[in-house]
């Protein structure tokens, strides 16, 4: 008899559906498309060689606990050099506020396992990161998103959002935020913003998820503290932090890591517990390495040059190609990998996708990063991966396709 598999599965993850991004990038078999889609770091800042010796070094000294199970939390020697990596960066916290993930997607798992069920609310920014809402979609919540500004999360739309849901008894269980580089738009939260955004966590007694994967990766413009760092200053323990490795060195490693009050930590080591277990000792090693061995912060100079030149040619590759009168605007971001682009409101991007595919192009089509109400105009790019004549010509490509879609209009 024909199982009927569908009655079976989960109510969480009857109507689940997965990463569209992942099934968006199916598409691009095509060698000779240039693709701006994923969010790929570039190769070229890969540090091969290191990698290649501490490698051999590893499996030399210490094979037998390499292949071994190791400790949930993470290893030891990882978890101190984090300390010390987030004490540069003015983040103080101890082995009890830190756990070990298998990258920055486990975070962000962790996070919606622990404190959501199904019809609890997360406010987040309009856009923000899908790899986050597909994320906290598995415990079937129910998102409010507040458009984004040009310096950050519209608190004041928070605040407002805050009070009516008062009103009827009903607050969110965390604010989820990207406040360095945001994934998709690249746009930065001013230190006023991120101020207010903490001083309304107080007021309504609400966590704020800080995700932080390029925070280290500002080409322009003055570092702001962390979110994590100035609640320190102040009560503590009213942001969680979700890091990951996967920029800032490599993600084939999956090693990132969450930063919390010590009841949240074992919690999400619990929960750890019954998923995956242990991170590889093997990658955590090799990230240990890097942070210890390989100095790091002349790596992250390195990348950033790279990348800010990537992100100057992008955007002046822009400029020349999309005149104001083809009505279309974009972010322009002071680091990270990512920026935003909108057309027209006529011009759908899930079906310009198609069209760019034909001109040897891809983007990611923007309504993915919408917790409801998509909006169908934007796009996703991304400046990383490319090199910068890919860029160049993907500029011109991606204006030529524009135009003949306004022509047909
Ligand atoms: N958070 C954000 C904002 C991201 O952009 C990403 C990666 N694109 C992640 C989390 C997940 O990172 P990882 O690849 O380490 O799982």
């Amino acid at each position: 008899m024909q199982q009927n598999w569908m009655s079976r599965f989960s109510e969480n993850i009857k109507n689940f559906e997965g990463y569209s991004i992942g099934k968006t990038l199916k598409f691009l078999k095509d060698p000779d498309i240039i693709s701006l889609a994923g969010g790929l770091p570039s190769p070229d800042m890969f540090t091969i060689d290191e990698v290649r010796n501490v490698s051999q070094k590893m499996l030399m000294d210490d094979a037998e606990h390499i292949l071994q199970y190791s400790g949930v939390p993470g290893e030891s020697n990882l978890i101190q050099a984090i300390i010390g990596f987030l004490k540069k960066d003015n983040i103080e916290v101890s082995e009890e506020n830190l756990l070990i993930t298998t990258s920055g997607q486990q975070g962000l798992d962790l996070t919606g396992r622990l404190f959501l069920n199904p019809g609890d609310i997360v406010m987040l920014d309009r856009p923000t990161f899908a790899g986050a809402i597909v994320a906290f979609q598995m415990e079937r919540p129910e998102f409010i998103g507040i458009k984004i500004e040009q310096d950050g999360s519209n608190v004041t739309d928070f605040k407002q959002k805050l009070e009516e849901l008062q009103k009827v008894n009903k607050k969110p269980k965390f604010i989820y935020v990207v406040p360095d580089f945001q994934n998709p738009s690249g746009i930065t939260m001013s230190l006023e913003k991120r101020k207010a955004l903490l001083d309304l966590s107080y007021e309504y007694d609400i966590p704020i998820v800080e995700d932080s994967p390029y925070r280290a990766f500002r080409y322009q413009g003055e570092h702001i503290p962390a979110l994590y760092t100035l609640d320190q200053k102040q009560e503590g323990g009213h942001v969680i932090g979700l890091y990951t490795f996967s920029k800032l060195f490599a993600p084939g490693m999956r090693v990132g890591f969450n930063i919390a009050h010590p009841e949240v930590i074992e919690k999400m080591t619990n929960i750890k517990e019954g998923n995956i277990l242990n991170t590889p000792k093997y990658n955590q090693d090799i990230v240990a390495a890097f942070l210890t061995k390989m100095d790091p912060d002349a790596h992250i100079e390195k990348c950033k040059k790279y990348y800010g030149e990537k992100l100057e040619i992008f955007l002046n590759a822009m400029d020349d190609n999309f005149p104001a009168e083809m009505g279309v605007s974009w972010t322009k971001p002071e680091g990270g990998l990512f920026l935003w682009v909108t057309m027209p409101k006529n011009i759908n991007t899930n079906e310009l996708f198609f069209d760019a595919l034909k001109y040897k192009v891809a983007f990611i089509p923007g309504d993915s990063f919408f917790g409801e109400n998509p909006e169908l105009n934007h796009m996703r790019i991304n400046f990383s991966y490319a090199s910068k004549e890919q860029l160049v010509e993907a500029v011109k490509r991606l204006s030529m396709c524009v135009k003949d879609k306004i022509n047909k209009k």
